[in-house]
């Protein structure tokens, strides 16, 4: 919807570590480019993701979690939670019992968002530094409304984020591009304009790798180069039937609080001792799922979070959720946000440096995932997640089992804990919700 199309900004954020606990590694850059679904470099002529093949690592796709949007499927990546367990349940802010509601942009200065115990891969890597007095964690953001596209700033913070690594020492930066999710909702991702992008991208990828030779990198620095979800064309009249909701519900006497005209996702909250009622009558739409928050499929990893509503909705792909009597102008021609096996919300991944296998094409994954690789690379301890190395190991040169202590499979659930507004991010400490995999360096 419109409130996504604001994203459009690049965020550096970084953190130096000297040294790290664990011996000698390399520095670790992780791109993400917004919206890149799985096939855009298919129809397009790429010369330097082409190479990339040969040069590093591909997956055929990746698939994000269930809630196919920008803030909960990266903080999927950088925690390796769950949404369940990281709490980030949409990019916008809510509160259901307030109805306040503060949009994505605005989000990304709130703390309490975010902060509901599972810490982001760079403040791990922070706490796990001996001597934090030499610790850096920097973050750049871009003006509200600077133009995303420039392909003369996008080199710029190549240059940028490689003279952290060279003159400041780093070990790890993340950096993020808001293109091509921008192109593909305001054209959709068929437009000519999105190719358009894709070669620019394609460009920018060459860019970074003469810059990092140029700057005496290529022996001890890998690139992850990943995206948050895919994207699709908008279904609309006459097509198709759009999916009205207040046809099939009568918001104002059942409905307490709802997220909706926001894609093909929502969540409603009925008011009290409506519920079956609500579930009822949205059950009579077409092209929509409904589900009680209780029966969701246990893969959606959603239902344990006190910040899912009772009911939840999802359209079939290419469908939008338009909810009751307000003006809703629908400028989209492309969305996301829709069930994460459809396969144009696949996203990608790429790999290349000094401890990536050359011309090894990886099986489909997981995003959750990348993050014990993300650990393993800069040989961090991982926070407790959900994601297994065990995955995406064999992409590595180096597979030094005799090192690592791989505890797979081992369970543990407890209550999710509640967001605590006056805990910083920081200061967070990880009570764990599930362990997964835990990996220990011996
Ligand atoms: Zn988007």
């Amino acid at each position: 919807m419109w409130l996504d199309l604001y994203l459009g900004m690049a965020v550096f954020l970084s953190v130096e570590c000297k040294p790290l606990n664990k011996g000698t590694h390399n520095k670790l850059l992780v791109i993400s480019f917004d919206g890149f679904r799985w096939d855009y470099d298919q129809d397009v002529d790429t010369p330097h993701m082409d190479k990339l093949v040969e040069d590093g690592v591909k997956a055929k796709y990746i698939t994000p979690p269930a809630i196919t949007m920008t803030s909960p499927s990266h903080f999927t990546t950088i925690t390796g939670r769950w949404i369940e367990d990281h709490g980030v349940v949409h990019n916008m802010m809510f509160n259901s019992t307030t109805h306040q509601k503060v949009g994505h942009k605005a989000t990304l200065k709130r703390s309490e968002w975010w902060d509901n115990g599972a810490l982001p891969l760079w403040i791990t890597a922070q706490n796990q530094v001996r001597n934090c007095g030499q610790c850096v964690n920097r973050a750049l953001v871009e003006e509200t409304g600077q133009q995303d596209d420039n392909e003369t700033e996008w080199r710029q913070n190549i240059d940028t984020v490689l003279s952290w690594f060279t003159e400041e020492d780093f070990d790890f930066v993340t950096l993020y591009y808001g293109e091509p999710d921008n192109v593909g909702h305001a054209k959709g991702p068929d437009h000519p304009d999105r190719k358009t992008i894709i070669k620019q991208i394609d460009r920018t990828i060459g860019y970074l790798r003469e810059a990092i030779q140029r700057d005496g990198l290529t022996d001890n620095l890998n690139v992850i180069i990943t995206s948050d979800h895919g994207m699709t064309t908008v279904k609309k009249i006459p097509l198709v039937d759009e999916i009205i909701l207040s046809k099939y519900l009568n918001f104002f006497n059942l409905v307490y609080f709802e997220l909706l005209d926001y894609g093909g996702f929502g969540m409603i909250t009925p008011k009290k001792g409506k519920e079956q009622h609500v579930y009822d009558a949205l059950m009579k739409a077409p092209n929509l799922t409904v589900y009680k928050k209780e029966d969701m499929p246990e893969n959606f990893h959603l239902s344990k979070n006190d910040r899912m509503q009772p009911i939840i909705v999802i359209a079939d792909l290419g469908f939008n959720l338009n909810s009751v009597g307000r003006l809703i102008v629908y400028v989209n021609k492309g969305d996301h946000g829709f069930h994460m096996d459809e396969m144009d919300m696949k996203t990608i991944f790429r790999a290349f440096g000094p401890d990536f296998k050359k011309s090894y094409l990886s099986e489909p994954f997981d995003s959750v995932h990348i993050y014990p690789l993300m650990c393993k690379l800069l040989q961090i301890d991982p926070a407790p997640n959900n994601g297994s190395l065990s995955v995406t190991e064999g992409m590595l040169v180096q597979n030094d089992t005799s090192r690592e202590l791989l505890l797979e499979n081992t369970v543990v659930h407890n209550k999710p804990r509640r967001p605590d507004v006056s805990e910083k991010l920081e200061s967070a400490h990880l009570e764990p919700t599930i362990i997964h995999t835990m990996l220990k360096v011996a």
